[in-house]
């Protein structure tokens, strides 16, 4: 269970920053930016999710009332609380791993692509 904290229990401010989109949220106090998310293509065999589009990565720019703002960026893909929130720092660290993770991708895919020549 998610402990209370004093910023739980203050009152909405009912005042928007200028890039919150979040709309209905009268009576909470968590503003959020429009949400970018990395969807991929289905498992070809359907074993995952019947071969839907799978989704990875959801980031937005999110703030409590009293707090900065930062980037909460969600592992499971879909802002369901399996992710954190990210300063400026936090946020580069991610791209540079982010960076190196797709030359990685890139190098395994070319390894695939000569193993399985022929096959596509
Ligand atoms: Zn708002």
């Amino acid at each position: 269970m998610r402990k209370i904290q004093a910023a739980d229990m203050a009152a909405p401010s009912g005042v928007c920053p200028p890039w919150c989109t979040a709309i209905n949220h009268l009576n909470d106090d968590v503003h959020q930016g429009a949400p970018i998310q990395l969807t991929v293509p289905g498992d070809e065999t359907g074993t995952y999710d019947d071969g839907e589009p799978y989704a990875l990565l959801w980031a937005a720019l999110v703030c409590r009332d009293g707090q900065p703002p930062r980037i909460y960026l969600d592992a499971l893909g879909d802002a369901s609380g399996g992710g954190t929130r990210l300063d400026v720092a936090g946020v580069d660290a991610v791209l540079a791993d982010l960076r190196l993770y797709a030359d990685r991708l890139q190098q395994m895919r070319n390894h695939l692509a000569q193993i399985t020549e022929g096959e596509q």
